[in-house]
């Protein structure tokens, strides 16, 4: 927001493309304002720390992406093997407990240090989202739930929604 001169979205002139449905995606929701339910957060599920942000009203696009080096390693490496530990839960309450007053240290740490040395952060061709749109619902006809109609399938010559309208895929 900062590299865009631009504050919190109250609207949906700041767009965000994540690249990961991990927690930092939910830190973009609750500071730049960039929600589903707004239109104006495109999750691409590609397993990246990568984000772009858009500035509809510049035409200006960033793209940040995560640094490769594994920050927690580099600022405390103990820090580090006890988080493996707690997140396979083979873990005992001491390290449990010295593992997060360790990672509060760390988080401190990582919020001094300078927003370049965490993210490579660059301008980016961007074609420009299509604001949300609104659609009618209609009716399935089989199991009788309202479904937008851009997501209607037919099904026996009638409207149904996709559940109703069943898998087909032959492999490509
Ligand atoms: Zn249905």
């Amino acid at each position: 927001m900062k590299t865009l001169s631009t504050s919190r979205s109250e609207d949906e002139d700041l767009v965000c493309i994540v690249e990961n449905d991990a927690c930092g995606v939910d830190t973009i929701q609750a500071v730049a304002g960039c929600s589903v339910g707004k239109g104006n957060l495109i999750l691409r599920d590609l397993g990246k720390h990568a984000y772009t942000f858009i500035d509809r009203k510049r035409g200006r696009a960033i793209r940040i992406i995560q640094r490769p080096e594994p920050l927690i390693e580099r600022i405390d490496p103990r820090a580090s093997e006890l988080r493996a530990k707690v997140m396979g839960g083979a873990v005992t309450p001491a390290e449990r407990d010295e593992f997060y007053a360790r990672q509060a240290e760390v988080i401190e740490k990582i919020l001094a240090i300078e927003i370049g040395e965490l993210f490579h952060i660059r301008d980016v061709p961007q074609d420009i989202p299509e604001r949300a749109k609104i659609f009618k619902s209609v009716q399935c006809t089989r199991c009788g739930e309202m479904v937008a109609e851009d997501h209607v399938r037919m099904k026996d010559g009638k409207v149904v929604c996709i559940p109703c309208a069943g898998e087909y895929g032959r492999g490509w």
